[in-house]
């Protein structure tokens, strides 16, 4: 497996299989409606375990479209993938998509090894996280670290100490799979964006948080509490031994299908110094709906000192390229690559995440 053709059929046009996930990857990087999206999924995971004959069968007798989960769009595309042809529907989007999704940030985004933010079909986001592995190995990765929301964020399907646990499990076999492969070295990190409770308390229990080779803390809920105590529960949260990183710091909205809403208000240098004190990284949230923290918060934390992470806070597998926004952002605000987390090797950034080995 390699580049983004993981199809059965060789030659120079993708396998049908791999043509349905690039045509579902790029849409996804351009933010395309998930409905038409999934579409393209489901048609690459009924095809991926048919036999050659099987789907030679399908093609030949044009019955694709009686298979679960293959509309004509799809049935189109693997025709056209089968029969060695690249299909128009990919060609048009490879012409109109593939690029840099931003002029900037280029070298960084270059020397970012992996990202730590990421959200499978376990919490809230659109597909497993085998998918969600693969893609970050097809785009040059060295890991991914998955974080899927804690318990108390009940409208993302949180998962509980035990379904982590079980999460844990299928990480494991993930990776024994990439490694049986040949896959050299990509890894699938343990990881958890852990909402930040009232209190500045972490919503997972410690046995489960000292499981996770990197966790981010995030707030998700009272956004609007005044900023006191805003600050109060966030210079805790930063505290707490077991967090790395602080998720998207104001939680602002600045554009996008779910509206927008102002960020949280509080001493930002307060929190910064804490992330400084601490050895938490401030992630640079790089959904263009976020653009979190603000260029004067990102500024202020560049002059308090801090560490950064630049991550996609991906919810399906084409969104992994956002990483483009972050470093085109990091870029404008002058933050050396040495203090971006991600740009480390991954034995560094895993002995730096564990709050029992010495800091590396
Ligand atoms: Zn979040
Ligand atoms: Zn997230």
């Amino acid at each position: 497996m390699s580049g983004a053709t993981t199809g059965a059929e060789g030659g120079p046009a993708p396998g049908p299989v791999a043509a349905l996930r690039r045509i579902a990857f790029l849409l996804e990087r351009a933010r395309e409606d998930t409905y038409k999206i999934k579409a393209f999924r489901s048609a690459a995971a009924t095809v991926l375990p048919m036999s050659p004959d099987e789907l030679a069968a399908a093609v030949t007798g044009a019955t694709l479209t009686d298979l679960p989960g293959i509309g004509a769009s799809s049935a189109r595309v693997i025709t056209d993938a089968w029969h060695g042809r690249v299909p128009e529907r990919l060609a048009r989007l490879e012409a109109e998509h593939a690029g840099p999704l931003v002029p900037g940030g280029r070298e960084l985004r270059a020397a970012l090894r992996g990202d730590l933010h990421s959200h499978s079909d376990w919490s809230d986001g659109g597909s497993p996280l085998e998918e969600m592995a693969f893609t970050a190995l097809e785009l040059g990765h060295d890991y991914l670290v998955l974080t899927d929301h804690s318990p108390r964020l009940t409208v993302a399907h949180g998962l509980s100490a035990e379904r982590l646990a079980r999460q844990l499990d299928v990480v494991d076999a993930v990776n024994d799979h990439l490694a049986a492969g040949g896959e050299s070295g990509f890894r699938l990190l343990k990881g958890i964006e852990v909402d930040i409770l009232d209190d500045g308390s972490l919503d997972q229990s410690e046995e489960m948080l000292s499981r996770l080779d990197v966790r981010v803390a995030s707030v998700h809920s009272k956004l609007a509490m005044e900023p006191e105590p805003m600050t109060r529960r966030m210079v805790a949260a930063v505290a707490q031994p077991w967090t790395n990183v602080l998720g998207h710091c104001t939680g602002r909205l600045v554009t996008g299908n779910r509206g927008t809403r102002p960020g949280s208000r509080f001493d930002a240098r307060a929190v910064f110094e804490a992330c400084l004190e601490h050895d938490v990284a401030v992630e640079i949230n790089s959904r263009p709906e976020r653009r979190d923290p603000p260029t004067k918060l990102l500024e202020l934390a560049r002059d308090v000192g801090c560490l950064f992470s630049i991550d996609s806070d991906a919810h399906a597998p084409g969104q992994l390229d956002m990483l483009d926004h972050g470093c085109e952002r990091a870029e404008l605000a002058g933050i050396p690559a040495e203090r971006i987390v991600n740009t480390w090797p991954v034995e560094r950034l895993v002995s730096w995440a564990d709050p029992g080995a010495s800091s590396g």
